[in-house]
């Protein structure tokens, strides 16, 4: 999808012209996060240097400019440097080269993924959490698939926020903006030479954007930028930081994304087959549709109410649309005259009353005391919707019947497509190693496949076990330098900064809590009796615990969570075996979900979609003690991890309660006696029986290759 002319190759060529020649296939790589998860891409830049790749947060284009003089000139004149750089291009190259897949989407017209946030790498810090997560990963394994796939977003300058804890354990966000010159995109140029600029009406105004262009392997992600000068300074502010409060501005994202990520298609020449809208932020991209084929058969249809309803019914053949949220509140609403203020550029050109635009949003479109719901807007603007897990999907029917009055919820046309994980991106490279030799030539095109993992139950506990220790001792010797220099930048004492460095262990079992810090989420479950939890990790067996999270900047309640955790501060045996990391993201998660050995979920159900941490966790062979939602629901078979209930209760006290005991339970009387329960020097037989049976169960189940098989089959045929 690169041509010679590519701006993405140009901005390669002017790197590789600042570096000694025999490393110009760098820039190359640094260009196409494809190195991200090709083996040997990331340890590449690292062995350049270092210190410097850590500080870059692992982003290449600014390592290649960054890196000392001494570490570029070794590399150039080491021989075996020059040849693993060769390695992975090479794969890099052959794979981009490969012709695309057949199948139902149309290499000439492809499907055009639409979401408002993706995580991709750390180093292009435009994702908040699962949602991005997710976003990141799909596009990955359509590029291993070779799926003919476009992406659309916004390039957020100053991403979402970074947090930081003080000393009470509060919450502090504070945004770094990224130089988009020194991350691996490039601007988009039209046959001038000069960025290709679109217009977008938004309110009053017509905005311009220019667009950027990252490469994720073969599928190119364009992303959105309003940081012009054409526009006034506070306009330029819409693409600055991602799920801002303000609601204005949220809208204006959203049309920024739906109308202008069409228009931006169009202005490359790209004629998507079908769009994904991937939650609803994006939805408006129905009326840009519509205009366009208004257009095409006649111009505006003022005068015919017909012409204007078939625009809208061939805008709907195209999209697709996956729902995330199983909560009435968690879907976004606007009052009516707010988005009718907002639609009204896009609504004159079409030839019709914003407010008519405003009543697809409603659930109940005559009612006009309803606000405008994305959700709504979305699910009438699609030919097919789809929840994102089993349960999900029979909750978003449920939720969402009314819109199609006279429908048994059942008939509901939402079905679902369970959530996966890219598996290059997630495994440890000890797993990985493991699988290659355990699963045979080629699993990687076999992962989706149940019979490929029958093979995990032929790993010997000892090779399971020596990957295991390899993973979690990595994921300590980390976790001890974070601890102490979080634990000093709080402006704890030294005493306290080191308690849990000095403790932590690489043979003591390792649990983990991290996602976001929403409330359904219940981080609190896990101090919910602090009497037993402190038994607990006090107890002879060692337990450490590692938990991560950000609570939304308006969300006073999280953060009152995350500071709750902290009250348990000044027990020997919580700074010992309990560390908060602070400034959870992407590279984090990939440390986490490879070394702990069990993966904690508490949501109250049926809250959680689907969730995909978990997942990750799973294919690194730890085991999940999760609530039976989202995905867990499906994936629990008896003996592949423990469940709590994910029955209702109207009474969330009395629910609580009873789910912090059982987890309390489960661990003293299960987790905690099977992982040490040895036979002399002897690897834990029956926790690694355990772990083979989720491994062999859930990682094909739960992998994105499934998930994208299924997509293809349920929704883009
Ligand atoms: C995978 C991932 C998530 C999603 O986690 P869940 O809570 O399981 O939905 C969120 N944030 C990051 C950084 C992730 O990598």
């Amino acid at each position: 999808m690169s041509g010679p002319d590519d701006e993405l190759t140009k901005a390669a060529d002017a790197l590789a012209r600042r570096l000694p020649e025999p490393l110009s296939v760098l820039a190359s790589i640094a260009y196409n996060y494809r190195w991200s998860w090709t083996p040997g891409g990331a340890e590449l830049f690292s062995s350049i240097d270092q210190e410097r790749w850590k500080l870059c947060k692992s982003n290449p284009v600014r390592l290649l400019r960054e890196a000392s003089a001494q570490g570029i000139e070794r590399a150039a004149s080491d021989d075996d440097f020059l040849r693993s750089a060769g390695e992975v291009w090479g794969t890099i190259e052959a794979d981009l080269a490969r012709p695309a897949r057949s199948g139902p989407l149309d290499p000439k017209r492809p499907l055009a993924f639409f979401c408002a946030e993706y995580a991709v790498h750390q180093s292009l810090p435009i994702y908040s959490g699962g949602l991005g997560a997710l976003a990141g990963d799909i596009l990955k394994e359509a590029s291993d698939m070779a799926l003919p796939m476009v992406a659309m977003g916004l390039l957020y300058r100053q991403g979402y926020f970074r947090q930081r804890t003080d000393l009470s354990g509060w919450q502090h966000e504070y945004w770094v903006s990224t130089d988009p010159d020194r991350t691996p995109a490039a601007l988009v140029r039209g046959d001038d030479g000069a960025p290709l600029l679109i217009t977008v009406p938004i309110g009053d105004v017509e905005l311009t954007a220019q667009i950027w262009k990252v490469a994720v392997g073969r599928v190119p992600l364009y992303l959105l930028d309003v940081d012009r000068p054409e526009n006034d300074f506070a306009s330029r502010w819409i693409s600055a930081r991602l799920y801002t409060g303000d609601p204005d501005y949220r809208l204006a994202q959203y049309a920024l994304l739906g109308i202008g990520g069409i228009r931006a298609l169009e202005a490359m020449g790209i004629d998507p087959g079908m769009i994904h809208l991937n939650e609803g932020h994006a939805a408006f991209a129905s009326l840009e549709l519509a205009r366009v084929t208004q257009a095409a058969n006649g111009g505006n249809g003022s005068s015919d109410h017909d012409g204007l309803e078939a625009a809208f019914d061939a805008a709907r053949a195209k999209a697709i649309f996956t729902t995330h949220t199983p909560v009435p509140a968690g879907n976004d609403t606007y009052p009516a005259d707010q988005v009718a203020h907002m639609l009204r550029g896009v609504a004159g050109a079409l030839g019709v009353d914003p407010q008519s635009l405003v009543s697809r949003g409603r659930t109940h479109p005559e009612a006009s005391e309803e606000p405008f719901g994305v959700t709504q807007f979305a699910l009438r603007s699609s030919r097919a919707a789809n929840g994102v897990s089993r349960r999900h999907g029979e909750v978003a029917r449920e939720m969402w019947h009314q819109l199609w009055p006279g429908r048994p919820v059942a008939e509901v046309p939402i079905t679902h497509v369970t959530n996966g994980v890219h598996l290059p991106t997630w495994v440890g490279r000890p797993m990985w190693e493991l699988l290659d030799r355990a699963l045979g030539e080629g699993w990687q095109d076999r992962v989706s496949d149940p019979a490929t993992w029958a093979a995990v139950d032929q790993i010997s506990d000892e090779d399971l076990w020596a990957v295991r220790r390899q993973q979690r001792a990595d994921l300590v010797e980390w976790v001890r330098e974070r601890s102490v220099s979080n634990r000093l930048s709080r402006g704890e004492s030294r005493q306290y900064a080191i308690a849990a460095a000095e403790t932590f262990s690489p043979d003591a079992l390792t649990l983990g809590f991290a996602r976001r810090v929403a409330t359904y989420k219940r981080l609190h479950l896990l101090m919910y009796d602090v009497e037993r939890t402190l038994r607990l990790l006090g107890g002879e067996r060692r337990v450490q615990v590692l938990i991560a999270g950000k609570a939304h900047p308006r969300d006073d309640e999280g953060k009152r969570f995350i500071q709750a955790l902290f009250s348990g501060k000044g027990d020997p045996r919580v700074n010992a075996n309990v560390v908060f990391l602070d400034d959870y993201d992407l590279g984090m998660a990939a440390r986490l979900v490879q070394g702990c050995d069990v993966w904690l979920n508490v949501p109250r159900p049926p809250l959680e979609a689907s969730g995909t941490s978990g997942m990750k966790n799973v294919v690194n062979g730890g085991l999940q003690l999760s609530v039976l939602d989202g995905w867990w629901d499906e994936a629990y078979d008896g003996n592949n991890g423990w469940a709590l209930s994910g029955a209702l209760d109207f009474d969330q006290g009395a629910q609580d309660a009873r789910d912090a005991a059982e987890l309390l339970r489960l661990l003293e009387e299960e987790v905690v006696p099977t992982f040490y329960e040895r036979e002399g020097d002897a690897p834990p037989s029956a926790w690694l029986t355990r772990v083979r049976a989720s491994m062999r169960g859930l990682a094909p189940q739960f992998s994105a290759r499934r998930m994208l098989e299924e997509y293809e089959d349920k929704l883009y045929g």
